[in-house]
């Protein structure tokens, strides 16, 4: 794993996203659930913009590929197939002394509790026990009685929901191979170490795609589609020089895969380059083992070739709250600003992941300013997320806005009452233009790259 040059900003994130409403930690009046968070008013809408950016890449803009929403509930016979009943294992370490729990094959990225300069183990104190196998799925029961033949599990991926329905999808769509299904959905993992705020939580959320392609041109495809996936996360303003991909080869490299590479983001501090998306090849091993354990063909038949065969598929899996993450990361700047003496904290989001695009203000609540500010407001909300705000020096509102990320903040002073023009301050040049409250949709839309 390459070092981090990077700073290690995710305290102060932390305490940006409770304080301006991205992200709470769950049930928090009970003293919170462990690594489970809320999303806030504006996290809600960052992360609906991510997933929304997924989608319209993924599915919207090919022709090729088309979506799918599986339920989270399966048939149990799935995951005995899918090989997580009996594989879908960390290693677990105690510590008989600090009862902390780890991953055994993660120590090097742990902290021993009471010696936090050390890893656990390497202290003096330290008694860690022989590693076990713990599954990450969570069980419960289907319907009244709770016993062994009722057992389900919520998900661990979405992936499966895209196999089992591979047949229904490419019959009902007419679509030919080589295609992909796509879905975006929760998955849950009963992680032994999960932490990092929102990087590994027991409740998340994926974007998955599994693409068919004949066996043989597999290689191709894959190599496709890591370019892709890349260049989709670069598109989302994430530094090219804080992205790099990680090949799993030798023990790394799942017993099905065919190939494997992660996209991996530099998320700074000690955390440093971490997996937020992989790209597997993973073979006909999917299929080939739905089609064994439900005794169902699952073969797709090329009509044009007058041949049967099981598609290899390639995955791209990749986490909407560790994207999410990586986003707020990316953007987090403090930053002195001239002729002031206080500086300016900023989220330098890409203006196409901003929860509000622009910001209106009525400079006095006198002389028709909210008026005018209220009607320009109501105008562009029809259009994209839009705040209005009227309390505070314009100052305060201006470091409001750039701490949430707002791309554009518009004012109405006593001039545009009388002219009709307005003032417009993009939060990274910090440059205004004055504009006339008309052309204001047009020169924002623009701006923002918004239909
Ligand atoms: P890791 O090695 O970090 O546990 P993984 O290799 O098990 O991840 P995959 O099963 O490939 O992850 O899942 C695909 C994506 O789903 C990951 O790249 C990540 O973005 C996201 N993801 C997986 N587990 C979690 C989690 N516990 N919390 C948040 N996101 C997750």
């Amino acid at each position: 794993m390459p070092a981090s040059n990077q700073p290690d900003v995710m305290d102060k994130l932390v305490s940006l996203c409770k304080r301006r409403g991205f992200i709470f930690q769950s049930s928090e009046i009970y003293g919170g659930t462990g690594s489970v968070w809320d999303y806030g008013p504006l996290g809600v809408e960052l992360k609906k913009n991510l997933k929304d950016l997924w989608w319209r890449s993924m599915v919207r803009m090919r022709e090729d590929v088309v979506g799918l929403d599986a339920a989270i509930l399966m048939h149990p016979r799935t995951w005995e197939a899918s090989g997580h009943v009996a594989g879908f294992t960390d290693p677990l370490v105690d510590c008989r002394v600090c009862k902390g729990r780890f991953r055994a094959d993660k120590l090097e990225d742990a902290r021993c509790p009471q010696k936090p300069s050390k890893r656990p183990g390497e202290a003096e104190q330290c008694q860690l026990t022989e590693p076990r196998m713990f599954n990450l799925m969570f069980k419960t029961f289907m319907g009244p009685v709770e016993e062994s033949a009722s057992t389900v599990y919520l998900r661990p991926e979405t992936a499966q929901g895209i196999f089992v329905n591979f047949l229904n999808v490419q019959q009902s769509t007419r679509q030919k191979v080589p295609f992909g299904i796509a879905q975006i959905g929760k998955a849950f993992r009963n992680e032994i170490t999960p932490g990092n705020f929102i990087f590994r939580t027991r409740e998340f959320e994926q974007m998955e795609m599994q693409f068919f392609v004949e066996p043989g041109t597999d290689m191709e495809w894959f190599e496709f589609w890591k370019a892709e996936r890349m260049a989709w996360h670069r598109s989302l303003g994430l530094a090219p020089a804080r992205l790099n991909f990680h090949q799993h080869a030798g023990a790394d490299l799942a017993h099905y895969a065919r190939a494997a590479f992660d996209i991996e983001f530099d998320f700074g501090g000690t955390l440093g380059f971490q997996e937020i998306e992989g790209i597997h090849n993973r073979g006909d091993f999917d299929l080939g083992r739905h089609q064994e354990h439900s005794g169902k063909k699952l073969e797709y038949f090329d009509q044009p070739n007058n041949k049967r065969y099981l598609p290899y598929v390639i995955e791209t899996s990749v986490g909407a709250d560790r994207t999410a993450l990586a986003a707020l990361v990316n953007a987090y700047r403090e930053e002195l600003v001239e002729g002031e003496d206080e500086g300016r904290t900023v989220l330098g989001l890409h203006p196409s992941l901003a929860p509000i695009k622009a910001a209106v203000f009525a400079l006095t609540k006198k002389d028709g300013m909210p008026d005018m500010a209220h009607r320009i407001a109501g105008d562009l909300r029809g259009h994209f997320p839009v705040d209005y705000d009227e309390t505070g020096s314009i100052g305060k509102r201006y470091r409001r806005q750039d701490e949430v990320g707002t791309p554009f903040c518009v004012t109405v002073d006593t001039d545009s009452v009388k002219d009709g023009t307005v003032t417009v301050r993009d939060r990274d040049s910090l440059k205004q233009d004055r504009i006339s409250a008309e052309a204001l949709r047009g020169y924002l839309q623009e701006r923002l790259q918004h239909e």
